[in-house]
């Protein structure tokens, strides 16, 4: 653009000129910014969405969030809106334009709905879409949250540097679908450092530090089990939150993986227990071990539920809590109880049929992910495993902001792996209505049924593979 001499040359700034006018709206473009005030006793949540050029004309929400709306204003003018839809039909707006409202989070509390909304002791727990409402298109959005002084907040979503007194995050672009719990209170997030990730737990209700540090241990556990699958944890900073429910029959009754801007585990447990009790409880493993695949579709949750199934056992026994008898004793009777669901209806239907399919589900998924996993390692002569294909699939698709099918990771799978191992396993599995057939894998394996438990001959063939399936 200088010449030799110093002088501008004119074609050369013309084109400067062109090119800044092209990008320059590109490089102007940012997100939209929301910011949410919430009142010292947590009783309403006022919320402020400035949008970066042309508005939404739509934003999604809660279902319910309508019936606790306290008020929608543009410009300070109050605007109709239908109470009863999970949609928020937006006026025409001007460019740049900002909307605001106001969620009355105590009315919300009286429903009694853990799901949307739930208090324990001085902690508030909601449903994000409660009061972040968003547009269906994924705008990039940064969240200002202004909670009272002292309290603390968990999140699954990006954190960001903010300015002092606010909490900055940027959820990730996930579908407007995909939940998020979010935990305001007088708890500390603890950052639990695992294999170069961090755990960002919250346990949240009045419990006592050493309940705290307790359950916190429990998550690191269950969490270095599954960062041993590949040496560092799925994902790099995964909310969860840990809700205290009382005494209870089992130590962890429920819980569950959600992904809306982040990924997350809710666990409600039964905090009266003990470390021991605890550790000896599978369902942590279970969940943090649904963060080694992407999303996938509810329609082959054989798939996820598998790999979960699977690695509950597996990685167990791999850090001690289960002996490598005991892991494969409760694979064989998890199999048993699977074949026995099996009522001549395919994978693939049974997995439509919801939760009364539970078993034959959630086994034939792990069978399947037995047989990878042996005939890998016996195709590679044990350079290749499910642990290794698991690794380099966090390469190509972990990090995902939509729902992937089983087919599709399958022959990412084989993909990486240079084998059609999922592919051949697919095909003879989803659309068969018998359990599947593992009688080969356990005579290779040396995995001897007798009456009521499960013999390991130490002379079978592939003795080698069953000994590093449990010892990683
Ligand atoms: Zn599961």
């Amino acid at each position: 653009m200088w010449d030799k001499r110093g002088k501008i040359d004119a074609d050369a700034m013309h084109k400067f000129v062109l090119i800044i006018i092209f990008f320059l709206p590109l490089l102007a473009h940012s997100d939209d910014r929301y910011t949410v005030h919430f009142d010292a006793r947590l009783k309403a949540a006022t919320v402020e969405a400035c949008f970066d050029g042309p508005a939404p004309r739509q934003l999604h929400r809660n279902s319910q969030a309508g019936k606790f709306t306290n008020w929608v204003r543009v410009d300070g003018q109050e605007i109709e809106q239908d109470s009863r839809s999970a949609r928020l039909t937006l006026p025409l707006l001007a460019d740049n334009a900002c909307i605001n409202w106001q969620v009355q989070l105590s009315k919300a509390l009286t429903e009694k709905n853990y799901r949307l909304a739930q208090k324990l002791d001085r902690d508030l727990l909601t449903s994000g879409d409660l009061w972040l409402w968003r547009d269906g298109d994924r705008r990039p959005i940064t969240v200002e949250l202004r909670i009272p002084d002292g309290m603390s907040i968990s999140t699954p979503w990006k954190e960001q540097p903010g300015p002092p007194g606010a909490w900055l995050f940027r959820p990730d672009p996930t579908p407007v679908s995909w939940t998020a719990r979010i935990a305001i209170g007088h708890f500390k997030v603890q950052r639990i450092p695992i294999g170069g990730m961090v755990l960002r737990v919250a346990v949240i209700g009045d419990l006592s530090d050493q309940q705290r540090d307790m359950l916190g241990q429990w998550v690191r556990e269950s969490g270095e089990a599954v960062a041993s699958v590949y040496g560092h944890f799925p994902r790099p900073a995964p909310q969860i939150l840990i809700v205290p429910i009382g005494s209870q029959r089992s130590v962890v009754p429920w819980a569950h993986v959600l992904r809306g801007g982040g990924v997350a585990a809710e666990f409600f447990v039964d905090e009266t227990r003990s470390l021991d009790q605890f550790s000896n409880d599978w369902i942590a493993t279970h969940e943090l071990s649904h963060l080694l695949l992407p999303y996938v579709s509810r329609r082959d949750r054989w798939f996820s539920e598998g790999i979960a199934t699977y690695y509950q056992n597996i990685l167990r026994a791999r850090d001690g809590r289960l002996s490598e008898q005991q892991a494969w004793q409760n694979l064989h009777a998890g199999f048993e109880r699977g074949r026995a669901a099996s009522r001549g209806e395919t994978l693939a239907a049974a997995t439509r049929s919801g939760w009364k399919s539970t078993m034959r589900v959630y086994w034939s998924g792990a069978a399947m992910m037995l047989q990878a996993d042996t005939e890998l390692r016996l195709m590679s002569d044990g350079r290749q495993s499910l642990d290794s294909a698991l690794a380099q699939l966090r390469d190509c698709c972990l990090i995902s902001n939509r729902s992937w099918r089983a087919r599709e990771l399958f022959s990412e799978l084989d993909r990486i792996t240079g084998t059609s191992v999922f592919a051949d396993l697919y095909r003879e599995h989803v659309t068969d209505d018998e359990f599947p057939d593992l009688s080969r894998t356990f005579e290779g394996l040396g995995l001897v049924l007798e009456t009521k438990s499960i013999k390991l001959d130490p002379d079978a063939s592939w003795g080698r593979i069953r000994f590093y399936i449990m010892n990683g």
